[in-house]
């Protein structure tokens, strides 16, 4: 029997991904994830949790189990992370999303997370694809480093024929002969995604350009081509990061993403509910009247 479960055909509207606690994935609010590529302990997490929150991200991101080129880079904190993320939860209101890499860890992720990450390296572990896909738990899922759409696509149908129907795609860049940047953005994958599936997509500035000065303009262009949100990589010191540091913003380079990725999220028709709330005055200003 052919199934198509991932098909824009499957569908009679675009799906919306309910994550939890009202925050929910391919509505008309661009959906902003921020946090440290790993959690390396409270302080840090709870200081960027706090400052991503206050800037309008309505999810944290925290890597717990971290899949590293080298056995010998920092493998994350593990199940120490994860119990940090739930008190970041718990503290600011922000659901979470961390990464599972083995079968074996899906129940433990799963009873702390809101979301669970596949990442890149792992969108074709198919044994770890049917174990998630056994768990109702909305999936963030990352297109691999040399994956076309199609195995993407494929990759989503792997979590969806096991009845997880929560899922939400990720553009994290693809591995081309450019070597200027970590990866090459795939933008073009965002409106063919769109085409072809009912499935939020999202995009990863961070991973794709590898340098935090590239972050934001790969950010704009991804919800200029109709992203349904971003995955963005903060740290309160990015030059003493555990991992990824060179692509992480600090919490001002967050904030002033966010200033200026409201009005690109309306110019085409998204909502950006942070940047019509009232804002603090900016550091360091007098009041008019002083
Ligand atoms: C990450 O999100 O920190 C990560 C490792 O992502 P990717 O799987 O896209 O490389
Ligand atoms: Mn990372």
């Amino acid at each position: 029997m052919l199934t198509n479960l991932r098909a824009r055909a499957a569908a009679s509207a675009r799906t919306v991904i309910d994550v939890a606690d009202g925050v929910r994935i391919g509505d008309v609010e661009l959906t902003v994830i921020a946090g440290p590529c790993s959690v390396e302990g409270p302080q840090m997490l709870l200081e960027t949790a706090r400052a991503v929150k206050g800037a309008g991200a309505v999810m944290l991101r925290g890597g717990a189990f971290k899949p590293r080129t080298s056995p010998y880079s920092f493998q994350g904190l593990g199940t120490e992370a994860l119990e940090l993320l739930v008190i970041a939860r718990a503290a600011t209101g922000l659901p979470v999303v961390t990464e599972v890499l083995d079968t074996r860890h899906v129940e433990l992720v799963a009873a702390h997370a809101d979301m669970l990450q596949i990442g890149a390296r792992n969108m074709q572990n198919f044994a770890l694809l049917a174990e998630v896909g056994c768990t109702r738990m909305p999936v963030l899922l990352k297109r691999g480093q040399s994956a076309s759409v199609s195995e993407l696509l494929f990759a989503a149908e792997h979590l969806m024929s096991r009845g997880n129907l929560n899922v939400v795609l990720c553009e994290r860049g693809i591995r081309t002969f450019e070597t200027a940047t970590r990866n090459t953005l795939d933008v073009s994958a965002v409106p063919v995604l769109k085409a072809e599936t009912h499935l939020p997509v999202i995009v990863d500035p961070s991973h794709a350009g590898g340098r935090a000065a590239l972050v934001a303009p790969l950010a704009l262009a991804a919800v200029a081509a109709g992203a349904d949100g971003i995955i963005v990589e903060v740290h309160p010191d990015p030059a003493a990061a555990w991992s990824d540091g060179e692509q992480s913003l600090t919490l001002d380079g967050f904030e002033d993403l966010m200033r200026r990725l409201a009005p690109v999220a309306r110019a085409v028709g998204r909502d950006a509910p942070w940047s019509t709330r009232s804002v603090a005055p900016a550091r360091g200003a007098m009041p008019c009247s002083a």
